[in-house]
């Protein structure tokens, strides 16, 4: 049975930040979107209180801010070379962020099966931001069982990555998981812990045999 390979993005994918840091910072809106991450990490807002504030932050948001702040974002090294190691032994990756899907969805461009973020209008904003579209930590469960049905698996053959709190529901609904530069919250609840910045490092604690992804 193929593997499913669940990545978060913020602090998983990216060393130390997250995509809404990233999309601000081409604003000029960083100070902006400091307090919205602080309020959130402390759990002052929910995930929708938090992308409707975000929404209204980047009212001046062009596709080529998007594409700036996704070229100049603190990427881990090797995404691309594990995710076809992934393709070539016949498994599946995909990314479930609670990020905006217009960046989450770049992702597919490195060769990711299927990228799922909270879902906001296309960039430049003309439409209001849906809040049954925004994804909370519960969600990401729901999307990775609709991943497993499109892939014709089950949550038994799922890997998941991550790095803060939101994950910690994902992590407990898998058999194998893996802290990425991880909160000692989640940490503690991973199977495998990572330090660093080069995926193919944390990937290669799964111990899948004739991994080419190993870096040299
Ligand atoms: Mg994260």
């Amino acid at each position: 049975m193929p593997l499913l390979h669940l990545f978060d993005l913020d602090g998983t994918l990216m060393f130390g930040s997250a995509a809404p840091v990233e999309i601000s910072r081409q604003l000029g809106l960083s100070t902006e979107i400091a307090e919205l991450e602080r309020a959130f990490a402390a759990r002052e807002m929910e995930p929708h209180e938090f992308s409707l504030a975000a929404h209204a932050l980047w009212a001046e948001l062009t596709p080529a801010h998007v594409r700036a702040a996704f070229d100049g974002s603190p990427w881990l090294t090797g995404i691309r070379e594990v995710w076809r190691d992934i393709r070539e032994r016949g498994d599946y990756c995909a990314v479930i962020s609670l990020s905006p899907s217009f960046f989450v969805e770049l992702l597919m461009e490195w060769g990711a099966h299927a990228a799922h973020g909270s879902v906001y209008p296309s960039v430049p904003f003309t439409g209001p931001l849906e809040v049954a579209g925004i994804l909370t930590p519960e969600g990401k469960v729901t999307v990775a069982d609709q991943l497993c049905e499109r892939f014709g698996v089950t949550r038994e053959d799922c890997v998941a990555y991550g790095d803060s709190m939101t994950d910690s529901v994902l992590f407990a609904s898998v058999p194998v998981s893996v802290a990425v530069n991880a909160r000692p919250y989640l940490a503690e609840r991973a199977t495998h812990v990572y330090v660093g910045r080069d995926l193919r490092e944390a990937y290669r604690l799964l111990g899948l045999p004739r991994s080419e992804a190993a870096p040299s």
